[in-house]
């Protein structure tokens, strides 16, 4: 081992800097043969691997307790899911039966496994994700069965950097953000289960690393969660610099550059139980609800009134700020058990969002429309802007189409004795095709908000939840850059305000290039909001203008990092 400084790059996952102590942690827990064994009872293995499974069972409801405290509502659905994995009757029986064909159980669950981890691997995107999900239950059986349950991840010591092959999402909820300093994976990509954890419970984390991790125990590691890089022996100052950690100081007031140019910093939430953690960060208003969270993981749709209920809470939420609701978003990564969703062979391209709103889920579209003019109006003065935001918009029809249904549904709700005003309506640029189109659309509506998730996917053809494409998947490519500066300036000539609701608005080194392009508001997790609040404050708009001009001439992702690393690098030594 040598004392020699080396830079790793990763894909980086929250906006955090940690310094520590490199840990091994291991292979996936369960992925190695246990060596055979001479008699086994198919009597006995079955008893046992009934206890382990009510013992995992247990294990699972504790750490979605964990999670639903520490991290919020939406994560610990998660382990809803694990719990289904673990009564699931296809895998109980092809364990039942190995075991009745005379496998010991651990081998049992690990060969009854195989199949579906694999096949879930195969596939693109969040589907992909389950096989980590599927992994995170065999992992609790096997460890129970065999006694050896892995590393007390709660406990480790304090300034460790966890190494691992992967981690799954419920060993990601059980470390400690107060003791352990960040973690590198082999696996994973940035919107994957583990790395909304990560970025919730605001541990610096890079995945994607290439590099031999367990080469790296015991090494002192930087974790650089914002670029994505991991430094082995870091010099003191790079030391120094990651314990001093990064600006944390809430700012409930709106940021301002040092013109005194306003630039609105909301939060993205899925459920209720993210709404105060976004008023502790300081968020102005809620920039993104995505509302499907409120119709995921149930057996049928939410109805009107609860509908009206849960989204007057948010409007409550924000008195002074802007909630902006996007419909229903299904489809492509989130499929729903009660809807009618035929399997599609690439669903990131087929019936989403909007298409299924006008089409088979009219009904709910119109109900879902109902319930937020409702909530806007019960609440008045006394709640936030309230603001509905249409998603996956390809065409000006379907922008129109979703209008007249609102203005339909607004009709109605006058016609039955409780007029709602109208509110404000904005669609989400997320296809190429809305991003050319944008002066037609900022045309028809108040506002538009770009999702640099789905866009960049779309233009680069490259997967948004897909490792081996990170590198395409990234919004500093100037084909994207090129895009965005596009639907500013000309939702700008059509009067209309445009934020931003993608991943991308929450990395605060693209601050000032997103200040500079011209935007209004820049929509967030949580976690990220103190840090980029302090970014905008000392930004001046004329020299982030300059920037943007700047990184819009590059002619390659490389050209433009470069380029982006070099004005930080200035601004630094300038301060
Ligand atoms: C996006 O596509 O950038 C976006 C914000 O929407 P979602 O991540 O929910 O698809
Ligand atoms: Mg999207």
């Amino acid at each position: 081992m040598t004392d020699e400084r080396r830079l790793l790059e990763g894909i980086g996952v929250s906006p955090r800097v940690g310094f520590g102590t490199g840990r091994w942690i291991g292979e996936s827990r369960a992925e190695t043969e246990n060596p055979t064994t001479d008699e086994v009872d198919p009597a006995v293995e079955q008893s046992r691997y009934e206890s382990a499974r009510e013992v995992a069972h247990d294990s699972i409801d504790r750490d979605r307790k964990r999670a639903l405290e520490r991290i919020g509502e939406n994560e610990a659905s998660v382990f809803e899911a694990h719990r289904e994995f673990l009564t699931d009757p296809q895998l109980t029986d092809a364990i039942e039966t190995a075991i009745d064909d005379g496998e010991p159980a651990p081998r049992a669950v690990k060969s009854a496994f195989a199949d579906p981890i694999e096949q879930f691997e195969t596939m693109d995107g969040p589907m992909a994700e389950r096989a980590d999900d599927l992994r995170d239950v065999r992992d609790r059986l096997v460890r129970t069965l065999e006694g050896t349950d892995n590393v007390a991840l709660e406990s480790l010591p304090s300034g460790t950097v966890v190494l691992a092959e992967r981690l799954t999402p419920s060993e990601t909820a059980r470390l400690d953000p107060e003791r352990v300093a960040g973690f590198i994976t082999q696996t994973g990509g940035r919107t994957a289960h583990t790395a909304i954890f990560a970025r919730s419970l605001g541990i610096p984390a890079v995945v994607g690393i290439e590099a031999e991790l367990a080469a790296l125990d015991g090494e002192p590691l930087l974790v650089d969660g914002e670029a994505g890089t991991v430094i082995v022996n870091p010099t003191r100052q790079e030391q120094r610099m990651a314990t001093a950690g990064v600006a944390q100081t809430v700012r409930s007031e709106p940021a301002e550059t040092r013109d005194g140019q306003e630039i609105e910093v909301a939060a993205n939430v899925g459920t209720l139980a993210d709404l105060e953690p976004a008023r502790e960060h300081g968020a102005d208003g809620i920039g993104l609800f995505r509302s499907e969270f409120l119709f995921l993981e149930r057996t049928d749709p939410p109805d009107e009134a609860s509908q009206r209920t849960a989204y007057r809470q948010a409007l409550e939420a924000f008195p002074n700020g802007r909630v902006i609701f996007r419909t229903l978003d299904v489809g492509g990564d989130k499929p729903i058990s009660y809807l009618d969703m035929p399997a599609e062979g690439n669903p990131f391209l087929g019936e989403r969002g909007i298409r299924r709103s006008l089409e088979q889920d009219r009904d709910l579209f119109e109900q879902q429309l109902r319930a937020l003019c409702q909530a806007g109006g019960a609440v008045g003065d006394d709640g936030g802007t309230l603001s509905i935001m249409f998603p996956m918009i390809t065409t000006v029809e379907e922008c129109e189409a979703a209008l007249s249904v609102l203005a339909d549904v607004l009709e109605g709700l006058s016609e039955t004795g409780t007029p709602a005003a109208r509110p404000d309506v904005g669609v989400m640029i997320e296809t190429p095709s809305a991003a050319l189109l944008a002066a037609e659309l900022a045309d028809r509506v108040d506002f538009l908000s770009i999702g640099t998730n789905d866009l960049t996917q779309y233009v680069m053809a490259a997967a948004r939840e897909n490792e081996r494409v990170a590198g395409l998947h990234d919004p500093l490519h100037p084909p994207v850059l090129r895009l965005l500066e596009g639907v500013v300036a000309d939702a700008h000539e059509q009067n209309a305000w445009v934020g931003m609701c993608g991943e991308m608005a929450g990395e605060p080194r693209y601050t000032p290039l997103l200040v500079g392009l011209g935007f209004d508001e820049l929509s967030m997790s949580a976690v990220s909001i103190p840090e980029v609040k302090d970014r905008v404050s000392g930004i001046d708009t004329a020299e982030a203008e300059e920037l943007a001009e700047h990184l819009l001439e590059c002619h390659t992702r490389g050209e433009v990092t470069a380029a982006l690393e070099r004005w930080s690098a200035g601004v630094q030594e300038g301060t």
